[in-house]
């Protein structure tokens, strides 16, 4: 799965919502975040942010992020 870390905080270009096959993206009020469960892996999102806030979880020190995009996922509203 990809997560989105702190360089998304007011910064919600929105452009990974827009190309996400699968609308797993859901909206807090500083930053976005992904449903683990709900992503596929595809990656589309990834070379859409211009804050470089995607990541695929796999990345070094990514888990505290996954984490939380599970968490945040399942409180905030889908966009
Ligand atoms: Fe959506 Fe693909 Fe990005 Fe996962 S990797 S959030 S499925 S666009």
């Amino acid at each position: 799965t990809y997560v989105v870390t702190d360089a998304c905080i007011r910064c919600k270009y929105m452009d990974c919502v827009e190309v996400c096959p699968v609308d797993c993206f859901y909206e807090g009020e500083n930053m976005l975040v992904i449903n683990p469960s709900e992503c596929i892996d595809c990656g589309v999102c990834e070379p859409e942010c211009p804050a470089e806030a995607i990541l695929p979880d796999t990345e070094n020190g990514q888990e505290k992020w996954l984490e939380l995009n599970a968490t945040f996922s399942a409180q905030w509203p889908n966009v």
